[in-house]
């Protein structure tokens, strides 16, 4: 799956796409080296930190059966936005142009045993893992000390039909 983020285009009195020229690091503008023309781009909205204003977001490659990956981040970036929205069970990504699209949460952000599979407090909870390393060693303490536990930092989902 592709997130890909619209922005809103400056226009200029007649309603027309203002440009602006792409500068490098130094503040140079960069003139293309084959054309020598200097490279320009449509000129996007932003805030008053500078930040570029999202208008909302399209979803291309979207797998329909595949598990899809939430990371904590990508979810605040996208409330923060405007084109996400979240409950405790589902996600939902507000599409420019197929609408609503749903994820249900199949496993939150946190760590796994890999001796039962049963779910501990992740690195929020629990930073250094000794909650995890208790339960391997007071539930499986016959097991070998290495690949106790798996840590996730996403949500796992499953598109809803
Ligand atoms: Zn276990």
């Amino acid at each position: 799956m592709q997130l890909k983020r619209l922005y809103h285009r400056v226009l200029d009195d007649n309603g027309l796409p203002v440009q602006e020229y792409a500068r490098d690091a130094a503040g140079d503008i960069i003139i293309d080296k084959a054309t020598r023309i200097a490279k320009a781009r449509l000129k996007i909205m932003r805030d008053e930190a500078g930040a570029a204003i999202v208008r909302g977001v399209l979803v291309e490659r979207l797998p329909l059966h595949d598990a899809h990956k939430f990371s904590p981040r990508l979810i605040e970036a996208g409330k923060a936005e405007g084109w996400l929205t979240e409950t405790d069970k589902k996600i939902t990504i507000h599409c420019a142009l197929s609408g609503n699209i749903v994820f249900k949460k199949v496993a939150a952000p946190g760590r796994q045993c890999n001796h039962c599979g049963l779910s501990l407090p992740g690195t929020q909870d629990d930073p250094s893992g000794s909650v995890a390393r208790r339960h391997v060693a007071d539930e499986h303490p016959d097991a070998g000390v290495a690949n106790d536990y798996d840590v996730r930092n996403y949500y796992l989902t499953k598109l809803e039909a």
